[in-house]
């Protein structure tokens, strides 16, 4: 991956793919001080990305250090690696990090880095294939208390037991893993959120102890607009017995249908097919009416 053609913004300026590279001694690398967005471009414009931008400084300041760029700064970053790409649909991944002035547990002094890389992630997929689901497993580590950890910051360390979660699962066949949360109730998957179907009403965790994804907020709003209830709250494993549906949602998976959670079976129907349609609809940049 660190081979490609192209250009990386890094620190404001664009760089060669393959020149964008940090010092083995970065506090980001052996601390896990480094927090990152994951969004998506389409149709050449990027979706929700001053939503993102914040995020991404408000990922840095749970992590106590602060991205010595605005928000506008950020978006007008972005699109400038968008538009240098010149992709239309593409996945981009701003990061940023302390770097390796200082090497302890402190290094209050670091200079903060920012870079922003964009790749080629077309929007289309086969509705078909997609509406048969996907089958997770049930990971064996927890979503960590907030009190244990900065669990709102999409922060690089809160990755670490995803990525565990993620091969454990991948090597028994599954897609993915869902997470519990330290009380084992449902939380989230290892890069997105969660929500089921019962009785024609959306029922997803409450996101107060895992990240409340920009996507699960799009489809609670899209489901909202068509007058479909959202229960948001606690859910316990035992009761996926009695849900019809299950998709997950991010800004990579966007809407994508779940069939399987460990010993529990869903079939994608009527409602996820909705929300996915109404996703792929919101995402479109709007025309401007004449
Ligand atoms: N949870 C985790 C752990 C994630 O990595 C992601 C992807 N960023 C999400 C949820 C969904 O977030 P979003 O919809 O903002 O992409």
């Amino acid at each position: 991956f660190d081979a490609r053609e192209g250009s990386i913004w890094y620190d404001g300026t664009m760089v060669p793919w393959k020149d964008a590279k940090i010092h083995v001694l970065s506090h980001g690398l052996h601390y896990g001080s480094s927090v990152f967005e994951g969004e998506r471009a389409y149709g050449g414009r990027i979706f929700k990305s001053r939503e993102h931008a914040e995020r991404l400084l408000r990922s840095a300041e749970l992590l106590d250090f602060k991205i010595p760029y605005t928000v506008d700064e950020i978006e007008a970053a972005k699109d400038l690696v968008l538009r240098t790409s010149g992709l239309t649909d593409a996945y981009l991944r701003p990061v940023a990090w302390r770097g390796s002035e200082m090497m302890g547990v402190a290094a209050q002094g670091n200079t903060i880095h920012l870079a922003i890389a964009a790749w080629e992630w077309p929007s289309y997929f086969d509705p078909e294939t997609k509406m048969k689901g996907i089958r997770l497993d049930i990971a064996d580590y927890r979503r960590p208390d907030p009190r244990t950890a900065p669990s709102s910051s999409k922060a690089a360390g809160l990755y670490m037991i995803c990525t565990i979660s993620k091969h454990r699962a991948e090597n028994k066949g599954y897609a993915d893993a869902l997470m519990l949360d330290w009380e084992d109730n449902v939380a989230e998957c290892t890069g997105a959120n969660v929500f089921f179907v019962e009785n024609g009403a959306l029922h997803t965790p409450l996101a107060d102890r895992f990240l409340n994804g920009i996507t699960r907020q799009t489809v609670i709003e899209l489901a909202k607009r068509r007058g479909i209830a959202v229960v948001e709250r606690r859910i316990l494993p035992a009761e996926l017995e009695g849900f019809s549906e299950c998709f997950i949602t991010g800004s990579a998976a966007e809407v994508t249908p779940v069939s399987e959670i460990g010993p529990y079976r869903f079939v994608p129907a009527t409602l996820t097919k909705t929300l996915m349609d109404d996703y792929t609809a919101e995402v479109q940049p709007k025309a401007v009416a004449a």
